[in-house]
């Protein structure tokens, strides 16, 4: 079939457009209603749908079928005939323009000074990113490309369209990643003055200049390629002020200038982790005199609780008690900002029997637990009815 020219295509500018029903239908559940021309792009070549309204109908999605423009739309679609306003969301479509003609300039200034093809690209919501044939890049040149897309941004090279025979593309310098199965017909070509010529169909800008700006963000390796990040137009200084806001935030709590927020950040970082280290130093050794404390009681149970204190040091508690007094049981609570833990742990010439009674107390707890032999540890709900845990025991 032969591409049709719609309106988006010969006025890529073009926000509203008179317009009528000529066939619905539903897919899945969703109709749709097909235009006799429409200001509406259909997702493709790596540019999303635009979305809008049909007179009171929100436009949800749309895509091309069969050379058809299928509009998605919120409610039940019209009767074939009816007549409406189609009404683009201008600022989300020039967002794409500004992302779309971004990559062109993009893929052709990677092409042009390092020899690099493109081999796909994705518009995401918040970044884009273009995937070159090359196994790694590096700083320098992504400052060069970045240099060279400034200079042609100011230089407001005109950027236009026009259609050529498909055999025309055969013969060519054009750029082009081969046509859509199914293509007949002509070829849209995208032309940015005397840079690049490219095989699209989508919708782009009139010049370099409504480029504004294009920012390069980083890489990542894949597959023996490189996926380079990026956003262009008025991305650019959205991204700024969202890293402004960020900065300010950072160094209001920070207290140092943009500068040093990473040397103070790793710092703090570092001050944290001594200070955690100290904690578990401390810790150990406040486990150790209690239960030199403990293990200097009378049996058969020995029973205490230990308020901001997790389970590790409780454990350690009640293992070093029955070491340090063989004969000894110990029934141990605990509570920190997480929950509350039980244990009850034996020494060796204890006769008492942990794994039968631990069942029973932490019933009482209306806890879990488990363990074998001379431990048995757990988790409590509550230590409200820590008297009836102690009863278990006897
Ligand atoms: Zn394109």
């Amino acid at each position: 079939m032969t591409q049709r020219l719609y309106s988006y295509l010969k006025d890529p500018y073009l926000t509203h457009l008179p317009t009528w029903v000529l066939e619905i239908g539903e897919l899945d559940g969703r109709p749709f209603v097909i235009l006799n021309d429409t200001v509406f792009y259909p997702e493709g070549g790596g540019q999303p749908a635009d979305r809008g309204r049909l007179g009171e109908l929100r436009v949800v999605d749309v895509q091309k079928t069969d050379g058809h423009i299928r509009h998605f739309v919120d409610g039940p679609a019209p009767t074939v005939g009816t007549s409406f306003r189609a009404e683009l969301d201008w600022s989300r479509r020039f967002d794409h323009m500004q992302q779309h003609s971004g990559q062109h300039l993009l893929t052709a200034v990677a092409d042009r000074l390092f020899g690099w093809n493109t081999t796909s690209f994705h518009l995401g919501p918040e970044v884009c990113d273009i995937e070159l044939d090359t196994p790694s890049v590096e700083q320098e040149q992504l400052d060069e490309i970045e240099r060279f897309i400034g200079d042609v941004v100011r230089e407001d090279r005109a950027i236009s369209s026009r259609q050529v025979e498909p055999e025309f593309l055969e013969t060519s310098n054009i750029r082009s990643r081969g046509l859509p199965p199914g293509h007949r017909g002509l070829v849209r070509i995208i032309d940015i003055n005397g840079l690049d010529e490219c095989a699209c169909g989508g919708t782009h800008l009139r010049s370099t200049c409504e480029l504004e700006a294009v920012k390069l963000l980083g890489t990542e390796s894949i597959r023996g390629g490189t996926r380079l990040f990026w956003v262009a137009g008025r991305r650019v200084l959205d991204r700024l002020h969202r890293h402004e806001l960020r900065n300010r935030r950072l160094r209001e709590l920070l207290g140092a200038a943009d500068e040093e927020l990473p040397e103070v950040a790793e710092l703090k970082i570092e001050q944290q982790k001594q200070a955690r280290r100290r904690l578990q130093r401390l810790e150990q050794r406040w486990a150790q005199a209690a239960a030199e404390a403990l293990s200097s009681r009378q049996g058969p149970w020995v029973e205490a609780h230990f308020e901001e204190t997790g389970a590790g040091p409780l454990g350690q508690i009640a293992r070093t008690t029955v070491e340090k007094s063989p004969d000894l049981a110990v029934f141990l609570t605990a509570e920190d900002e997480k929950g509350a833990y039980f244990v009850l742990a034996k020494g060796e010439q204890s006769e008492v029997e942990p794994a039968q009674v631990g069942p029973l107390v932490a019933k009482a707890l209306d806890g879990r637990g488990g363990g074998k032999g001379a431990i048995f540890q757990g988790r409590a709900s509550s230590l409200e009815r820590r008297d009836q845990a102690l009863a278990a025991l006897s």
